[in-house]
């Protein structure tokens, strides 16, 4: 049997690189088989090193709202790289993305730019911690927000016990800081807020979860979070490294009604390249470094090729937010097309979607939370996964994953999506 280009590519970059990838998902492990390499993309596809074109669902794990390459990105990236790449020194083009960043989410106020959203979160926990001069903060289990330390924590056995890192080099020390809750529970949230009075900097939280699939907040979780935080001075962070930009241009606090204290934001605000960011209210932005003594820095944060990037990105958002009813007209076509396929299979399987994320659950209950989504048949999910590979249909290795349409996806790609879907469905069953 011919060997791909893509497994000797793997074969290669698994004698320099641990496991192949530079950054474990990539890797299918949770679905088997063995990764392709990409060569390259525009618009709504991608092509492997074989030559074989995907319709891609993952947009690198969302940034590309727009498809891979779109030229208005590509013209911006090659304005800045004649001036040069990096300065060490302020530009104007940071001062524009700042303010582009506070027209479109109001609760920003002020801004810092870091290079991933892992920084973005870390940075925006510790301006917590400083702020309010607490240590411990609450995330939710199922949360996603990056791989600091103190955020690679899960739940101990029974609820009052401690949590417990989830990686060997996590010391106890962060996992006493961090507080595990349950999402979409708010008695979780006031039993830990009671049994740790006065000690608690921040609750962070994706307002609309990705990363346990797509799961949304209920509307009256937030608010009561949002009055405890109030009560207790506890900073609430949301993090919007998913949701910022896509499910609206102002993120899902717009759409939840919901104001943060602190914001966190990756993917889309990089149109592409390696950007985060994190800001809020002025008066916990001011305590950083150099006008406060919370300190926090970054050689290449605010970069030039990074900040024209996803500068033109947030312009194009903002001079076109008829965007948002696009996609969610594309998606809608494409979930409503997914359900006509589960319902003539028989299957009631859970599917979730906001705006332009969305996430079907091999679980035929509802899923609200952490616990309801791992009841999913991720075997199932991993043969699915690679029957819609066969297909050319490239949708994210892992079941805990979000779907992701763009503003370039035609009817064409999610037809042949929907009948894809189908036809693995039938195969697999
Ligand atoms: C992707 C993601 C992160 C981490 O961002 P990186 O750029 O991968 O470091 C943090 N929070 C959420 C909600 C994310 O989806």
């Amino acid at each position: 049997m011919n060997i791909s280009k893509s497994e000797k590519l793997f074969e290669e970059a698994q004698k320099f690189i641990p496991g192949g990838v530079n950054s474990p998902v990539r890797a299918f492990k949770s679905v088997g088989g063995k990764p392709l390499f990409i060569k390259e993309g525009k618009g709504s596809k991608f092509t492997d090193a074989d030559g074989n074109e995907y319709i891609d669902y993952i947009g690198s794990w969302g940034p590309h709202l727009f498809g891979h390459n779109p030229d208005f990105i590509i013209d911006a990236l090659n304005e800045a790289i004649k001036k040069g790449t990096s300065f060490g020194a302020p530009t104007e083009i940071e001062i524009k993305m700042a303010e582009l960043i506070t027209e479109l989410v109001p609760s920003v106020e002020k801004v810092r730019m870091v290079n991933s959203g892992t920084e973005a979160t870390m940075s925006a926990v510790r301006a917590a911690r400083g702020f309010t001069g607490r240590d411990k903060f609450i995330k939710f289990e199922g949360c996603y927000h990056g791989h600091a330390d103190y955020f690679l924590i899960k739940a101990g056995s029974g609820a009052l016990t401690l949590g417990v890192p989830t990686s060997p080099g996590v010391t106890k020390g962060n996992a006493a800081d961090t507080l595990l809750a349950e999402y979409n529970n708010i008695e979780s949230i006031k039993e830990l807020v009671a049994n740790n009075k006065d000690e608690i900097a921040a609750v962070i939280i994706e307002p609309i979860a990705g990363n346990m699939g797509v799961i949304k907040s209920e509307d009256n979780f937030l608010k009561e979070l949002r009055s405890i935080c109030d009560e207790e001075g506890i900073v609430l962070i949301f993090d919007e490294v998913m949701t910022g930009f896509r499910v609206a241009k102002g993120g899902a606090q717009e759409i939840l009604g919901i104001t943060p204290d602190l914001s966190t934001f990756g993917k889309i605000i990089g149109g592409g390249l390696p950007v985060g960011a994190f800001g809020g209210k002025a008066e916990i932005m001011n305590q950083i470094a150099p006008v406060g003594p919370i300190y926090q820095a970054g050689t290449l944060s605010g970069n030039p090729l990074a900040m024209s990037a996803g500068f033109a990105a947030l312009n194009y958002i903002k001079n076109n937010p008829n965007i948002y009813d696009l996609l969610e007209e594309k998606s809608a076509y494409l979930a409503d097309g997914f359900a006509k396929n589960l319902e003539k299979i028989g299957k009631k399987y859970a599917m979730t979607r906001i705006g332009s994320m969305m996430c079907l659950f091999f679980t035929e209950e509802e899923v609200t939370d952490f616990q309801s989504a791992v009841k999913s048949n991720t075997e199932l999910y991993g043969k699915y996964f690679h029957k819609m590979l066969e297909q050319g249909i490239y949708l994210a290795p892992a079941q805990f994953e979000a779907l992701f349409v763009s503003t370039v996806h035609s009817k064409e790609d999610f037809d042949k999506t929907i009948n894809a879907h189908y036809n693995s469905l039938i195969e697999i069953l």
